[in-house]
């Protein structure tokens, strides 16, 4: 009998997509009752029946599912989870209708945070982000992408960088460069103009990012902004990805048909017609519920455009606006809020949000990918949706490890 590191045996119901979803069908989706799986250095070896898997492996460490679902891990595909200080005195007024223009006169908003990341120091920042991605982690969420957008200078956002990267040894952080706004002390030509010039070949240079990220929207970097961009970021061989059509419609997610964006992410006031563009595509559409909540403003995306069609992928958007960190009720609110099926709300947690992000070998179960695997305190799918809101894990592996479980 073949050793391994752990199995997992008596697994009720095993769900896991084989590839990125637009429409569920037998073809691209395993439900598979009585399972079993054999981890070996932290990947996948085997996948079957339960029997087959304890007739063929041997292990020291077995995992009993007792008839529990397991899903892959949760991947969060865009988050700006790397700031300091907090912002819970603008929820007032936002509660009270006091317009985000208005905060950010008074000083409060994105510039606060700014203001305040700049100061901090490279490992207060470290510690800062750390509690995030454990805090993450915890919740079953075993990939994250996290963006940089709160130096808004070139010292403060290669900063920013140097800090995700530090901490990818320890968790599966995804890097992107954002262009998030502009800065208040320079124009929007000089910021333009170091973001080119410095930003894109140092961060190129240090491979301290995947993706360049730019937030296209009224009040942010229009058009021809977001095109110089995308342009220049190319030659560094970066891959793009786009905050497209959040707050206004001023045709950002058109883009798609001049540059390979590998998501748009908010939809929020796109057209049904962009909608139906990006669904043709081979483009991610990101949706980012709980950040939509946050907005209090009832503004959400038309999803119908997109359902059984477009490669939808979710994420928390963890910010100092609405900080979100758990992917658990990412899911939850995709259900409840935009109406998916608990089985699409998984596709678009899992395969759907590796996708996004460029990666194959997580957010699904394949012989050779990474073993982050969750076991529920739940018995089918079905469940994953009917029984919401509070934290439903009952083991979680990382890397094939066990992180946390309540069987002791
Ligand atoms: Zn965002």
């Amino acid at each position: 009998m073949n050793k391994v590191d752990t199995l997992i045996i008596n697994i009720g119901q095993l769900v896991y997509f084989k590839e990125p979803i637009r429409k569920i069908d037998s073809n691209n989706t395993v439900i598979l009752e009585n399972a079993g799986i054999a981890i070996k250095n932290g990947k996948i070896l085997d996948v079957g029946k339960s029997e087959y898997i304890k007739s063929k492996f041997m292990s020291e460490n077995i995992i009993d599912a007792k008839n529990c679902l397991v899903t892959p891990g949760l991947v969060d595909m865009h988050t700006h989870a790397l700031f300091d200080g907090s912002r819970e005195d603008e929820l007032e007024k936002k509660l009270s209708g006091i317009d985000y223009s208005e905060i950010l006169k008074s000083g409060g908003g994105i510039f606060k945070t700014v203001e305040k990341t700049r100061k901090s120091s490279l490992e207060y920042l470290i510690e800062k982000l750390e509690k995030v991605l454990s805090k993450a982690l915890y919740l079953g969420t075993t990939t994250i992408e996290v963006k940089s957008g709160y130096g808004l200078d070139f010292e403060n956002e290669m900063k920013l960088l140097k800090v995700i990267n530090i901490l990818k040894e320890k968790y599966d952080v995804i890097p992107t460069l954002l262009a998030h706004i502009f800065p208040k002390e320079s124009s929007k030509e000089s910021y333009i103009d170091m973001f080119i010039n410095q930003l894109l070949p140092n961060v190129a240079r240090y491979n301290f990012a995947k993706y360049v990220d730019v937030f296209c929207d009224e009040g942010a970097f229009n058009l021809e902004q977001t095109k110089l961009i995308f342009k220049e970021a190319l030659k560094y061989g970066f891959k793009l990805r786009m905050h497209a059509d959040q707050l206004k419609y001023i045709g950002c997610s058109r883009l798609l048909n001049e540059f390979p964006i590998g998501s748009l992410d908010h939809l929020e006031s796109s057209p049904p017609e962009n909608l139906e563009m990006i669904a043709k595509s081979n483009a991610s559409a990101g949706l980012l519920p709980a950040s939509m909540l946050a907005m209090l403003d009832d503004k959400k995306p038309r999803v119908e455009y997109l359902k059984n069609k477009a490669i939808i992928s979710l994420g928390t958007d963890y910010s100092p606006n609405s900080p979100m960190i758990s992917m658990q009720t990412v899911l939850d609110l995709s259900i409840y809020y935009l109406h998916f099926r608990p089985i699409e709300a998984l596709a678009y947690s899992t395969i759907n949000s590796a996708y996004s992000l460029g990666l194959n070998d997580v957010g699904t179960i394949k012989v050779g990918g990474r073993a982050d695997l969750i076991i529920w305190d739940l018995e089918n799918i079905n469940q994953l949706g009917y029984y919401w809101g509070y934290d439903r894990i009952k083991t979680l592996i990382y890397k094939g490890k066990i992180i946390r479980t309540q069987d002791n």
